[in-house]
């Protein structure tokens, strides 16, 4: 019998912490005394029932510092692309990332989401992590008004969203790295953290494919992360420069992971 009355009082001492309804609790014992079946009425509030769902805790808030470094141990790194979604280029780092096997994060600019979301989807349904990069890829968004920043911000999730219901996005990338406090408070109050990044390839400027993977053997540590671009226009040099560093990383030791928030 004690084990009995020690199972039940267990039993809504879980329910009452939130974890579980009663309803989920296991039944009791046929034998077990009634009042051990529920607690008593709170004091000043005579017959009234405990709330079947205790009310959640507020979520914790979303830290506002920058992420330079992915979470994690040994030699982990993950690869962000940037600026897209965008026609051919987007299909073309897909397949890099499929054939070798690795998830990255693509850091979508709104106006692209809103033309092109069948892209969105495409990246999704692969596997790989979105990052919110602005509306219009305005690289002076810091400069801009509080509600000028979260406008650039929302309309990116809303149309990330309407082309691909549910899908979550954790991070925001300021354009062109021009960080905030206001911008990345803005991304915060939004459930995002800001990514910034370790390695820059600068892919976009077109350095030759040796430059660039030269870069990134210098510059990346374990925890790495690197930055290049799969939008913004023809990225013939990024996707050969991926061709090689990916397979090189691995046989370096590195895995590819997608950053945690
Ligand atoms: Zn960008």
């Amino acid at each position: 019998m004690v084990a009995i009355l020690v199972c039940g009082s267990l039993i809504w001492n879980v329910a009452a912490a939130g974890r579980w309804s009663p309803a989920d609790a296991a039944p009791q014992a046929a034998d077990a005394p009634r009042e051990e079946q529920a607690p008593p009425p709170p004091p000043g509030n005579p017959g009234a029932q405990p709330p079947a769902t205790p009310p959640a805790a507020p979520p914790p808030p979303v830290d506002t510092t920058l992420v330079s470094k992915v979470k994690g141990e040994g030699k982990i790194v993950a690869l962000t692309l940037d600026d897209g979604p965008w026609p051919e280029w987007t299909d073309k780092a897909l397949d890099v990332l499929a054939r070798n096997d690795i998830k990255a994060t693509f850091c979508m600019v709104g106006q692209q989401a809103k033309d092109h979301p069948a892209l969105v989807r495409k990246v999704v349904a692969a596997g790989h992590a979105l990052c919110n990069h602005s509306m219009t890829h305005d690289t002076n968004l810091k400069k801009r008004t509080p509600d000028a920043i979260r406008a650039q911000m929302q309309e990116t999730l809303d149309y990330i969203h309407a082309a691909s219901p549910g899908t979550p996005v954790h991070w925001f990338r300021a354009p062109g790295g021009n960080w905030s406090e206001e911008v990345q408070g803005t991304a915060a109050s939004l459930d995002m953290r800001s990514l910034n990044w370790t390695v820059d390839t600068n892919d976009w400027q077109k350095p030759g494919v040796a430059k660039m993977l030269d870069t990134v053997h210098r510059q990346l540590g374990p925890r790495g992360i690197i930055l290049c671009h799969d939008g913004g226009g023809e990225r013939t040099q990024t996707l050969a420069m991926l061709e090689q560093l990916i397979p090189q990383l691995k046989a370096d030791g590195y895995t590819f992971v997608l950053p945690q928030p």
